[in-house]
């Protein structure tokens, strides 16, 4: 047998569909020749990476996709539920030292959060699982604090203009005001870094149903 045979029926000899004398033959002038032998070790190499090449994927279960987009809808909802909630309770506010509480306790924190949803739709622009919760947990921090500096402009926050009220006005009413006004904006800077934690959580939940390592 030459080389120019054996060359020929090596990829049957490695799939084993060559006649039992075939292959006999083969194995004997493989035996004395260095040429054809480097070839056949090339070719196994070759379909093994082939192979390597083809492990498939785990498949996303459909049932996967629908509990991501469940998680990403319901967030969504409560978010915006909680900012209607906010908006309505606000707009009741009458306007003085009471004004902006429900804008920093509940519409800032959650338009936020509710923001920050959108970037998951960009899940496959992150390398990881970690990756892409930290930045979760990073442009909802953001966020929230760009649409507080963007409310205190809007209301003309000023923490001077607060103390000359409380001096302004009665005792009684400045113990109220001050308990009132305290306790909403302490509410915000609590929820604020809750939400944080959050998005965290939940877009790593959310990476987990995606099949992101
Ligand atoms: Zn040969």
């Amino acid at each position: 047998m030459n080389c120019e045979i054996v060359k020929d029926l090596l990829p049957l000899y490695i799939d084993k569909c060559c006649s039992a004398e075939s292959s006999a033959e083969i194995e004997k002038h493989l035996k004395k020749c260095d040429d054809c032998k480097i070839i056949l070790g090339t070719m196994k190499t070759d379909l093994v990476s082939e192979k390597d090449l083809a492990t498939p994927v785990t498949p996303i279960k459909p049932i996967n996709y629908l509990k991501a987009s469940l998680l990403q809808t319901s967030l969504l909802f409560v978010s915006f539920a909680l900012i209607t909630l906010g908006v309505y309770l606000e707009a009741k506010t009458p306007s003085g030292w009471t004004n902006s509480n429900y804008a920093f306790s509940l519409v800032v924190p959650f338009a936020g959060f509710m923001l920050s949803l959108a970037n998951w739709h960009f899940i496959r622009l992150y390398n990881s699982k970690k990756a892409f919760s930290k930045y979760s947990c990073l442009i909802t921090l953001l966020i929230i604090v760009l649409l507080g500096l963007w409310t205190g402009f809007y209301y003309d926050f000023s923490i001077f203009d607060f103390v000359k009220m409380m001096f302004d006005a009665g005792l009684k009413d400045t113990a109220e005001a001050a308990l009132f006004f305290s306790s909403s904006y302490i509410i915000g800077l609590i929820i604020t870094p809750i939400l944080c934690l959050a998005s965290k959580l939940f877009s790593a939940k959310y990476a987990d149903f995606l099949g992101k390592e």
